[in-house]
């Protein structure tokens, strides 16, 4: 199921690259597989991804070790500043950045542990009360402070837009972080890279990738709906 479901998602993305006159190349797929077992995670791995999500610390940490080394972790939910130590040596990118502690607390541990972390800034641009992530008038600043810090680099910005059936109602907040990154980009701030734009899940990667996304995240779209309350 998930090699067909992946099959489904990848032509999607290949058509609404072309669509937008983007190269395929530019967006890359970031299976988001948390609350899956690590069988069906090899199923999308024997299927050729390497790029997985997690939202739980606890959850990266149960089933790094069960997995392939060759799989590149991005931490895509919320992230409590006890608990970067533990995964600090194992993810790739932490996508989910919300607040200046935040950062402050992932260089000193990347620092510590003699690595280099690259970081998106989560922006909550819908402005849902509901949500975490920076508000758009704060992200200038924030940027500059974090621009400081060392052994983490600002990649670009991330920002998961709400719940809604016709994908086309986040069409607007797709555009509003990528004018924001862009603007950000004219800044020329020393260590910070306004490459990356992570949007766009399972109901509306396609309008995302329509709107810029270099990474979108899609659970239920490859590994079928999750299994308990709250989601
Ligand atoms: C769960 C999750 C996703 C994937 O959601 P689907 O709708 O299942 O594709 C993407 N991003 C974040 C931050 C998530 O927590």
């Amino acid at each position: 199921m998930v090699q067909e479901n992946l099959k489904v998602v990848r032509d999607k993305i290949e058509a609404a690259c072309s669509r937008s006159g983007r190269d395929y190349s530019d967006v890359t797929l970031i299976s988001v597989s948390k609350t899956k077992p690590v069988e069906l995670i090899m199923e999308a791995y024997n299927a050729g991804e390497r790029e997985f999500g997690e939202n739980k610390v606890q959850e990266i940490m149960e089933k790094y070790d069960k997995l392939p080394s060759d799989i590149n972790w991005h931490l895509i939910g919320h992230l409590q500043r006890n608990k970067v130590k533990y995964i600090i040596d194992k993810v790739n990118m932490i996508h989910s950045v919300d607040s200046l502690r935040l950062a402050e607390e992932i260089s000193k541990e990347a620092v510590k542990h003699g690595v280099h972390m690259d970081i998106l800034l989560e922006v909550n641009v819908s402005e849902e009360e509901s949500k975490f992530g920076f508000r758009c008038i704060e992200l200038y600043d924030a940027v500059k402070e974090i621009s400081n810090l060392p052994n983490v680099t600002i990649k670009g910005l991330m920002t998961i837009a709400p719940f809604v059936t016709n994908p086309e109602e986040n069409r607007e907040f797709f555009c509003d972080l990528r004018k924001l990154s862009v603007d950000i980009a004219e800044k020329n701030i020393d260590n910070v890279y306004m490459c990356e734009l992570s949007m766009g899940m399972t109901g509306d990667y396609e309008v995302a990738i329509e709107e810029g996304a270099t990474f979108v995240r899609v659970g239920t779209g490859i590994f079928g709906e999750r299994n308990y309350k709250g989601e």
